[in-house]
């Protein structure tokens, strides 16, 4: 570096379809180092035009992304004839002959998609770090989770967030020696927990029970300790939390949910702070085939435009449904966190719960939130969390917010 502090060289890692903005001398590598050509005239490094030295918006510049960013996020620079977002690529091989160093074409499917590239760097910008689309969320999850963690290792991980997390780690992790620490969403007893810690996972808001962790104070704490920190963002999505900006090392997420919206495809990612955590990541995936289909992830790129529209109208929603469920009498007690399409409330008993489901007539049954259609289950009859058997997680999508509140008032009355 100079004095003034401009790089004298800077070598970016960078997809070979860009998006790019360098000035100056620069090298452009692939994720593996190899030299790329480097494209005539000036380029835009970020799609935001603010970083000089960065592939995609990362922690340089810390602006939390709105609607605008949703909207484009990930696309191709425009150019006449094309269209905003091409296509899907649909590609086992690819032709690719010669020799192999110092190549930035995909010769082979499970290593790469010019289709999960632009997704990627969708979610790069989002999330703030280098992400890594995996085929669903728990393949996100198992990425990091077995990269990091190792015989004599400790893990602190939630007793109340996604119950395929503690499977998981029940099933894999202790098997192959690693203690798993599981404590509730609760600050302090996260803090008791932590010493010794290799990896801390966060899920916060925490499913079903929506209760949140204080993130940046967590990972400054495990900071000090050495302790690597991931959190699960799938409730919140990237529009109202940034993990990395509060100091987490991976941010996770089943795009499955809100992020997409529309309960047609199962899809995950992992973004890291650290290039070269993401490398890692991305190693795994390759090595064990944990990649999206085109399909999904060009299907995900196409839905994550309305994500700022459906976030918001979601979430008034939500209030509305807090508010009228709160003044209930015949409603034990109602969550919202203050984000999110997530609105948990408990009706005491099994029946209660599964009448008052029965009885709704616009609301599915379903599993899963954050789709445009609202839906709610009974949590508690898959028999894996600790929860009240009369807890109802309902997921508010995007009717009008008045035929949503009626629905779920009509079937409250119907079982009074
Ligand atoms: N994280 C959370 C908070 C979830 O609710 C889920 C699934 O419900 C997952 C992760 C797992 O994601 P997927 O179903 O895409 O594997």
């Amino acid at each position: 570096m100079t004095s003034d502090n401009q790089p004298d060289e800077v070598v970016i890692k960078v997809r070979a379809d860009g998006p790019y903005k360098v000035t100056g001398q620069v090298r452009l590598t692939d994720a593996d180092g190899n030299s790329l050509a480097t494209p005539d005239g000036p380029l835009a490094l970020c799609r935001c035009g603010r970083s000089q030295t960065k592939p995609y918006c990362d922690r340089s510049h810390r602006t939390a992304p709105g609607s605008t960013a949703a909207v484009h996020a990930g696309l191709p620079r425009p150019a006449d004839g094309e269209p905003y977002l091409p296509g899907p690529v649909f590609a086992a091989p690819y032709h690719f002959s010669g020799d192999v160093a110092d190549r930035a074409e995909p010769s082979y499917g499970r290593d790469d998609n010019p289709t999960w590239g632009r997704w990627e760097a969708a979610l790069c910008e989002l999330e703030g770090g280098t992400a890594v689309a995996f085929s669903s969320g728990m393949a996100a999850i198992s990425a990091v989770l077995m990269t990091q963690l190792g015989p004599g290792d400790v893990l602190v991980a939630p007793s109340d967030g996604i119950y395929t997390v503690r499977t998981l780690a029940r099933e894999h992790l202790e098997r192959i020696g690693v203690e798993v620490r599981l404590v509730a969403t609760d600050d302090e007893a996260i803090r008791e927990a932590l010493p010794g810690a290799k990896l801390l996972w966060l899920e916060s808001p925490s499913n079903p029970l929506l209760d949140v962790a204080d993130i940046s104070g967590l990972a400054a704490l495990a900071r000090e300790g050495g302790t690597l920190v991931a959190v699960d963002n799938t409730l919140a999505t990237p529009l109202r939390q940034r993990p990395l900006d509060l100091g987490a090392d991976y941010s996770i997420a089943s795009a499955a949910k809100q992020l997409t919206g529309h309960s047609d495809l199962v899809l995950g990612h992992v973004a890291a702070a650290d290039p070269e955590r993401a490398r890692a990541i991305r190693h795994w995936r390759t090595t064990t085939g944990a990649i999206p289909g085109p399909f999904e992830a060009w299907l995900a790129h196409r839905s994550l435009a309305t994500l700022g529209l459906r976030v918001e109208r979601q979430e008034r929603t939500a209030q509305a449904l807090t508010t009228m469920l709160t003044a209930r009498g015949d409603v034990a007690w109602a969550r919202w966190p203050g984000l999110g399409c997530v609105v948990s409330f408990d009706l005491v008993s099994a029946d209660r719960a599964s009448a008052f489901l029965a009885a709704c007539r616009m609301l599915a049954e379903a599993t899963s939130f954050g789709g445009v259609h609202s839906s709610a289950e009974r949590r508690a009859r898959w028999g894996a969390d600790a929860v009240s058997p009369g807890l109802i997680r309902l997921s508010v999508g995007c009717e009008d917010a008045h035929d949503v509140l009626a629905d779920v008032a009509q079937a409250l009355d119907a079982v009074a």
